[in-house]
């Protein structure tokens, strides 16, 4: 498998063509995985904001008040709104905002990135990232796109690339039924392939100046394995997150 960026990408804007953009400068094959960091897709779709587009309502200013005694820095509130109207759930409150997004994905302030972003204060995520990498698949001779987002994970330090949404492929790789080398029949375990994806992706794509938000994946096989697109849990199966309910409202 090869893993490259795409070269000489602009500074994206509001209402680009992203594959477009993407098949003018790569020769693409109908079996590469295109991987989009999701701050170009956001910014194609008019995610850009300033923090005057959020007016903060009482729960935002309480939010906002809460953080900074928590953290002793000062918070925005205007960042606070911008959280709660991307959210559906807020998991935690302090010492920093992890909350579920509209379309299930779980992170930190909503994803809402404060990089990268030259246009305005604020880029919030694509609204419904699965359709975004459906738009840019239909766009590009190759078969295969999955949206990216660096996401910090619990337990362990640092960030990486998780897919927030996908196109062409199937979530995961269900091993389930299969053997090991023993012949001991796999019982549990099935491979989250896109987030495999975007994590190989985002190490190249990186995190800062680098301009290279989109890179190829050739040559990966799927393979003869069940597929699911099983992705965000949903709460009622999802134990960590209804121990930090129970521990956040006790
Ligand atoms: P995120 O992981 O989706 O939040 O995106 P990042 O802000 O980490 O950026 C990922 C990569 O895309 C980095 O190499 C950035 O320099 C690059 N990047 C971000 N915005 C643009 C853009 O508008 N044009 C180009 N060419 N690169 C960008
Ligand atoms: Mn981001
Ligand atoms: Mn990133
Ligand atoms: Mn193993």
């Amino acid at each position: 498998m090869d893993v490259f960026a795409v070269p000489g990408l602009p500074e994206i804007r509001e209402g680009d063509d992203l594959a477009a953009l993407i098949r003018d400068r790569v020769d693409l094959r109908p079996g590469d995985v295109v991987c989009v960091a999701s701050t170009v897709v956001s910014k194609a779709e008019g995610r850009v904001y300033d923090f005057d587009d959020f007016p903060p309502g009482p729960r935002a200013r309480e939010i906002a008040d809460r953080l900074e005694a928590a953290t002793g820095e000062s918070k925005d509130p205007r960042f606070a709104q911008a959280v709660l109207e991307e959210s559906t759930e807020m998991i935690l409150e302090e010492p920093f905002l992890l909350t579920a997004t509209r379309f299930g994905h779980i992170g930190v302030n909503a994803g809402i990135d404060r990089s990268n972003v030259p246009a305005g204060d604020l880029l919030l995520l694509p609204k419904r990232p699965a359709a975004s990498a459906d738009r840019i698949r239909d766009g590009l001779p190759a078969d295969r796109v999955v949206v990216t987002d660096t996401c910090g994970r619990p337990f362990r330090h640092g960030q990486r690339g998780v897919a927030i949404g996908w196109a062409g492929l199937p979530a995961s790789r269900d091993w389930r039924g299969e053997s090991d080398r023993d012949g001991r029949e796999l019982g549990v375990t099935v491979q989250n392939v896109v987030d495999e994806l975007a994590a190989a992706a985002n190490l190249i794509a990186g995190e800062g100046d680098g301009g290279t938000p989109v890179v190829v994946v050739r040559d990966f096989t799927f393979g003869d394995h069940d597929g699911s697109d099983a992705h965000f849990r949903d709460v009622e199966d999802d134990l960590v997150r209804q121990a930090l309910r129970d521990w956040t409202y006790d």
